[in-house]
């Protein structure tokens, strides 16, 4: 279990966190009369290969488990059985209710981006990975598979928008103009939210990957290097993370970021040399809607208030408590019956924590359900883009050998989450990107376990 909190008012530095590699099952309870369907997706969203299941799916009854389950199984329980002990299906908790269910109804499994990205060396016996979420944290699967073991996202118009306001070619002019100016004193950290090329720029300066859940170690360490920092792409997670390690805000800079880039020119350089950490000006914009007096509202009525990290500082250093995904998790579930919190991260995820507490007899609510807020209950609609005839279809058309190669993830590929297509490496520049990749993906994993 997770135990990383700290960056709330009242807690101070973080207790040391035990790590349990092993995927446990979530908890979540498929319920009858629970409706199935997420926000239906337009037809022509479908590859054209997925549309003859997304008809079939679109005109069951209900779509209550009594519909929806025996629909599933007509193509899934053949697919897993000709599949066999070697797939491994995987969703990220973030993922709406539905799939989060029905992928561990199936045998699979549910984590946070961390724990994802460790399962292809945590089970070398697998040997096809089907993944219910964004594209980064499939790709991160990728990059530390061994040649045998294969990754399918279900759906690959599913990225994170954070992600995609730093794509490779958006950071590199920046970069090259930081490097330019500071050479091998400058050092990458990227989070996991990014591509495998952005991975690999971190591990060629000798830079490391973190996670919400590691995010202050790998900084710590950082720092140690006495190297200036160039953290990506997430401003908010950074700015965080400068605190909770002790930074001084005034050697903190904020470069420009998104799609459009932050040019650097000389004048603008030369004002960066007294920062210690440069930010890229990325956001989620699902974390991004919380505001103090969100926070006001629920303390003033008895709750206590725990937040992602990715949330702006301001509502952060207001919180009980602040932590990655699976601290938010197991800080509610583990909570005495009676508890109340109003917890600010994903919708989806807090509609689940809401659902399996209640059973524990613990409160919750979301953050920005406020009665006056026209923000409330943002969900991560990008990753929800993996719905159950997504699932249906890569796994019965992996079954028939037919399965799209658009699906097919492989380290370096650059996807464009408009269209789903992606732009593959040759075999050369994919086993680069993988090598440096991983160096920074393994300098993470040596540092969080150490
Ligand atoms: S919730 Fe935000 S950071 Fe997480 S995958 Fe979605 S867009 Fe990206």
């Amino acid at each position: 279990m997770y135990a990383l909190a700290g960056v709330g008012h009242t807690a101070a530095m973080p207790p040391t966190p035990t790590l349990d590699r092993s995927l446990r099952s979530s908890g979540i309870e498929l319920r009858p009369e629970i409706p199935l369907c997420q926000t239906d997706l337009p037809l022509d969203w479908y590859q054209q290969e997925f549309r003859p299941y997304a008809e079939e799916y679109l005109a069951l009854p209900d779509r209550t488990p009594e519909s929806v389950l025996p629909w599933m199984d007509a193509y899934v329980l053949p697919a897993l059985d000709a599949l066999g002990d070697s797939v491994m299906l995987l969703a990220h908790y973030y993922m709406g209710g539905e799939i989060v269910k029905l992928v561990e109804r199936y045998g699979g499994r549910v984590a946070d981006s961390y724990q994802l990205a460790l399962q292809a060396t945590a089970h070398p016996e697998k040997k096809i990975f089907v993944e219910s979420a964004v594209h980064f944290m499939a790709e991160a699967i990728a990059l530390l598979a061994s040649p045998d073991q294969q990754v399918w996202i279900t759906n690959p118009k599913s990225g994170c928008t954070m992600e995609m306001m730093a794509k490779e070619f958006m950071l590199s002019p920046a970069f090259e103009r930081l490097h330019g100016r500071y050479g091998d004193d400058l050092l990458v950290v990227a989070y996991m939210n990014t591509s495998g090329r952005v991975k690999a720029l971190a591990g060629r300066t000798g830079g490391a990957v973190c996670t919400s859940s590691n995010a202050g170690r790998i900084m710590r360490w950082a720092l140690d290097q006495g190297r200036k920092i160039f953290f990506v792409p997430d401003q908010h997670l950074g700015r965080n993370v400068a605190a909770q390690v002790g930074m001084d805000p005034g050697r903190v800079a904020l470069l420009g970021g998104g799609h459009a880039g932050a040019e650097l020119e000389p004048a603008e350089l030369s004002a960066l040399d007294s920062a210690d950490l440069f930010l890229w000006g990325s956001f989620c914009g699902v974390h991004t809607v919380f505001e103090p007096r969100h926070v006001d509202y629920w303390r003033g009525r008895g709750y206590r208030i725990v937040v992602h990290p990715e949330t702006p500082r301001e509502v952060v250093e207001m919180a009980d408590g602040a932590g990655s995904t699976s601290y938010l998790w197991d800080h509610v579930m583990d909570a005495p019956a009676g508890s109340r919190f109003a917890v600010a991260t994903e919708g989806h995820f807090v509609a689940n924590l809401r659902e399996q507490s209640a059973l524990r007899g613990v409160e919750v609510v979301h953050l920005a359900d406020v009665p006056d807020g026209d923000d409330a209950g943002c969900g991560c609609a990008t990753m929800s883009r993996n719905d159950p005839p997504h699932l249906v279809a890569t796994l019965d058309l992996l079954r028939r050998g037919e399965a799209p190669d658009l699906n097919r993830v492989l380290p370096g590929d650059a996807v464009d989450e408009v269209t789903g297509w992606r732009e593959r490496l040759d075999p050369e520049g994919r086993e680069r990107v993988r090598q440096e990749a991983r160096l920074a993906l393994e300098r993470m994993i040596e540092i969080t376990e150490s």
